[in-house]
């Protein structure tokens, strides 16, 4: 037994003098400038600051940008038009857009346990903005339509959020631009703890703070939302006492402030005021039951129908459809929509959704409608009913029109969803034509001529 465990103590040493010092991680391939992601940052800031409240306490604030101007200042941090703002969520994450607007939730101030674990969290933040990882992501995901979109003359008009809406990325839930790779974390830890200590922080506390936070995921609310778009590289304190060695010496002693007080300015806090679509319609992916956070996709400029059709078959029916909106099959359902009309997430913003709902017995058309009414009330925020259903005959089938409007899943816009339920005897078939409230009268001919169309086979 002793000779082996001798053995053990000489192994683990030489894995210790093997760990060597690594090397700072660099920004990785990106079809975006430096402007871009800063443009992006900004306008994506304006999203963020019209769905969540933002705390204007003057001292909280400036300590937190004393933190993060410090980190950036002495943290040998590139330059970026960094600003730091405090909002008021309970949930335990801070998340950085492109380019530098970083927002810090009032939950994390409540869970850290030192300023430094704060700094921390902020410096990791800090790292993903100068690596540029969402925009290296976005570039990873998307390289050929950004080529074409970022290469053509489409850019220089216009706002740079509103073309990304069209590629499907925005601030959705789990948006390429914040959900991070394990490589992107623990490059993120390592240039953040070079920074943190060279700003006087112990680099060490970033790492321990993910790991208590680790350790309370399932016990503690609020703790899975940082997880999930920043997963656990592993043996995270390890791995920077590890590089311990090759950082900055201390005194690891900075200090912007009392945390203390910050904690009691944080508890003292009025409530906040609800935000249109409520403050977790952030989309920053809280994963909970219930309909879900709406994505907060810029509302594309212009959607038309092209007046040239294409026929769609599907097993028991066929419908004509502008050639300028695509038909794809899911499992229970077809959606026929342009391009620009999908949101991340599975949300549709422009389109037409046909199914059916297969019943034991015989369809009773107005009870059916019903329930299925109540069913899309389930699955989709703030639905209102408009209009009673009312009759009408598809296809020599006896049908239902029912007028609903819904949050749409683009930033602060309402959406009508005209429902059509059909009775084809031992199935109740219908179709959702579905476009924003102000779009909804000038697409209305088209979703028309789509419905007349339909043949059942
Ligand atoms: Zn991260």
């Amino acid at each position: 037994m002793r000779k082996r465990l001798t053995g053990a103590i000489v192994l683990t040493a030489l894995v210790l003098l093997a760990a060597g010092q690594k090397k700072l991680p660099k920004p990785g391939w990106n079809l975006f400038s430096k402007e871009q992601d800063v443009q992006m940052g900004r306008e994506f800031a304006k999203q963020i600051e019209q769905q969540f409240h933002v705390v204007s306490n003057k001292e909280l604030t400036d300590y937190v940008n004393r933190i993060g101007m410090r980190l950036v200042d002495r943290g040998g941090l590139e330059k970026y038009p960094f600003f730091f703002k405090v909002v008021q969520e309970d949930s335990i994450n801070a998340f950085a857009l492109p380019g530098g607007p970083m927002y810090v939730h009032t939950g994390l101030i409540k869970a850290a346990d030192n300023e430094g674990q704060l700094a921390g969290v902020l410096a990791h933040e800090l790292s993903h903005v100068v690596l540029r990882h969402g925009t290296n992501q976005a570039t990873k995901a998307n390289a050929t339509q950004l080529i074409a979109m970022l290469g053509g003359a489409v850019l220089g008009s216009g706002s740079l959020t509103g073309q990304l809406a069209q590629l499907g990325i925005g601030l959705g839930a789990n948006s390429v631009l914040l959900k991070f790779s394990r490589g992107a974390e623990s490059d993120a830890d390592l240039l953040g703890a070079h920074a943190m200590a060279k700003a006087g922080y112990n680099p060490v506390e970033m790492a321990r703070f993910f790991e208590k936070l680790e350790a309370e995921t399932g016990k503690r609310s609020g703790v899975a939302e940082w997880f999930s778009s920043h997963p656990n590289p592993g043996n995270r304190v390890k791995s920077v006492e590890e590089q311990l060695p090759y950082m900055a010496r201390g005194p690891y002693d900075a200090s912007e402030g009392d945390l203390q007080k910050m904690k009691a300015i944080v508890a003292k806090l009025p409530p906040a005021p609800k935000k249109p679509g409520g403050a977790k319609g952030s989309g920053q992916g809280s994963g909970q039951g219930g309909p879900g956070p709406l994505p907060s996709a810029q509302k594309p400029v212009s959607i038309s129908m092209s007046a040239n059709t294409v026929t769609y078959r599907g097993g028991a029916f066929s419908i004509s459809h502008p050639d300028n909106w695509k038909a794809s099959s899911g499992q229970n359902s077809v959606t026929i929509a342009p391009a620009e009309g999908l949101v991340e997430g599975g949300h549709i913003g422009f389109g037409m959704i046909i199914s059916a709902a297969r019943s034991q017995r015989r369809v009773n058309l107005r009870q059916d409608t019903e329930q299925l009414i109540r069913q899309l009330a389930q699955n989709n925020s703030n639905v209102k009913l408009e209009s009673q259903p009312e009759s009408i005959t598809v296809a020599g089938s006896p049908a239902l029109v029912t007028r609903l409007t819904s949050d749409s899943p683009y930033a602060n816009n309402r959406e009508t969803d005209v429902v059509i339920t059909i009775d084809r005897g031992n199935a109740l078939f219908y179709l959702i034509c579905i476009a924003p409230e102000p779009d909804f009268q000038r697409l209305e001919p088209g979703f028309q001529s789509m419905v007349r169309s339909i043949r059942f086979e």
